[in-house]
């Protein structure tokens, strides 16, 4: 079964043919730790997390290598304004060491809320000094570097093609990324890869480097760290589409000046999640967090869904209404679930090749590029399928949820049910719709999906209620 995927390289949906048969070497840029993750940053782990469990779900053995940047990122990606690091620092009166700390467990405590699984290798950039010490070595050697001012820069007219994976001309790669004129550089899309503290004279986090001491540029650390974890050819690399024009564009300069042969066989980028009045910045301090949207009622697992109902390289509207259909939708499909489990009888059929079937129509789905609205489709389909048992159903639903990790089969918390009020009285509406036209077992099933959401009915002359069991 062949998986395809769109490669921002070839601008093309490619067959995935990776370089060992049945492995995926795979990195992820990840997050620089000098503030919260936002919600958009999240939407593209999000789509990474997916992505290795469908790859894993269809036979893939993946290795999975995220960076984390605790160093070398200024307030640009090209090499303009202050380090994101110091600035966090300043921000909060702490050292920047205390800065990285905070920031990474708090990453990954959203992640482990979003069900995005720890990848094989988690590297921090200040660990891997030595590596990018030796890669801007090894580029000098081979004539791609110059120093100026102390730094030690990267000369992109020296590498073909530079522009290959942003497919823009020199000059819209400069407008694009408004770097501002720096004399230091030949070309201003000349980028740095050893900084001396010539630029930042107090810079705390610096280290020796026959260049003098200083610290890494930014891009450096994902070539030095994907190399040395997943060798010189990589299946996979993904981010979001912000890095086409600068990041990895770099990280391709020096990678294949460095290897002298293509180093990456499939460029995955992940669209941006766009808040309905604008963009989020996180400069501005105005973005959401995961944090805020719990705070305002949602479980991490509703934006998660909310996440896999569009496709990755779509571009996603954020609004509270919308997270909030979100929601509902996520609340009513587990409660249809666990209906189907709790009906389940020890006797029922489970019938191998009824299962295959609609194993292989999900695969199908997330093979194709991740069409993870058509693999929910799939999911209603198996719901609602007479022919099978709800024992065959359970099987499935829990396979897909491998992919998925929406906790489908699990219960409802106690805290999910007394917000969602709006939904009881949707399905209490829709029962007695079905009750007027005597469909008596649409009508049971409504009051079963309410009984495993805590919710008990009560039918009255005076009408229908509703109160929480136990209450
Ligand atoms: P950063 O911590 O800024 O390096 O970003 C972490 C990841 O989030 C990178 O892969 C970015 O490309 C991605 N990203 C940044 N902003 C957004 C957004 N609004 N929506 C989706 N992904 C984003
Ligand atoms: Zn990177």
């Amino acid at each position: 079964m062949d998986f395809f995927v769109y490669d921002s390289m070839s601008k093309n949906k490619e067959k995935l043919v990776t370089v060992e048969p049945g492995k995926v070497g795979m990195y992820t840029c990840g997050p620089t730790v000098y503030n919260y993750a936002h919600i958009g940053n999240l939407r593209t782990y999000v789509f990474e997390d997916v992505l290795k469990k469908s790859l894993r779900y269809t036979g893939y053995d993946v290795k999975h290598v995220m960076n984390i940047t605790d160093v070398g990122h200024l307030q640009s990606d090209a090499d303009e304004g202050e380090d994101k690091m110091e600035l966090g620092a300043k921000r909060e009166n702490k050292t920047v060491w205390e800065i990285a700390k905070f920031y990474e467990d708090a990453f990954f405590e959203d992640c482990e809320k979003l069900k995005i699984e720890r990848p094989n290798v988690v590297c921090r950039a200040t660990e891997h000094i030595q590596d990018m010490i030796n890669l801007i070595k090894k580029l000098e050697e081979k004539g791609y570097t110059y120093i100026s001012n102390g730094n030690v820069y990267y000369e992109i007219d020296k590498f073909e093609d530079y522009t290959k994976l942003a497919n823009l001309s020199i000059e819209e790669l400069e407008a694009g990324s408004r770097v501002e004129v720096d004399s230091n550089k030949k070309n201003p899309l000349d980028f740095v890869l050893w900084f001396t503290n010539s630029k930042f004279k107090n810079q705390i986090m610096q280290w020796d480097s026959p260049w003098g001491r200083g610290f890494p540029g930014w891009h450096i650390e994902c070539s030095a760290m994907s190399i040395k974890y997943l060798g010189e050819r990589i299946d996979i690399h993904c981010g979001g589409i912000d890095h086409i024009p600068v990041h990895h564009t770099n990280e391709i300069a020096q990678s294949e000046a460095a290897l002298g042969h293509r180093w990456v066989n499939y460029w995955m980028h992940g669209e941006f999640l766009v808040l309905d009045g604008g963009k989020m910045s996180k400069s501005k301090g105005d973005f959401l967090t995961l944090s805020k949207i719990e705070e305002n009622g949602f479980d991490a697992l509703d934006y998660r869904y909310f996440c896999l109902q569009s496709r990755y390289r779509k571009q996603l509207i954020f609004s509270y209404e919308a997270l909030k259909d979100a929601q509902n939708s996520y609340r009513k499909l587990k409660s249809k679930i666990l209906s189907i489990i709790h009906s389940t009888k020890k006797d029922e059929s489970l019938v191998e090749s009824r299962i295959e079937v609609y194993r292989n129509k999900f695969a199908e789905q997330i093979r194709d590029d991740l069409n993870m609205p058509n693999a929910f489709t799939v999911l209603s389909e198996v719901i609602k399928n007479n022919e099978l048992s709800n024992k065959e159903k359970s099987v499935l639903i829990e396979e897909f949820d491998k992919v998925l990790s929406l906790e489908l089969m699990e219960e409802f918390k106690k805290d999910d049910i007394e917000v969602d009020e709006k939904l009881i009285d949707k399905l209490l509406e829709e029962r007695n719709h079905a009750r007027k036209n005597k469909n008596w077992s649409r009508a049971d099933e409504i009051r079963d999906e309410l009984e495993h959401m805590n919710i008990e009915i009560i039918d009255s002359k005076e009408g229908t209620k509703w109160k929480i069991k136990n209450k």
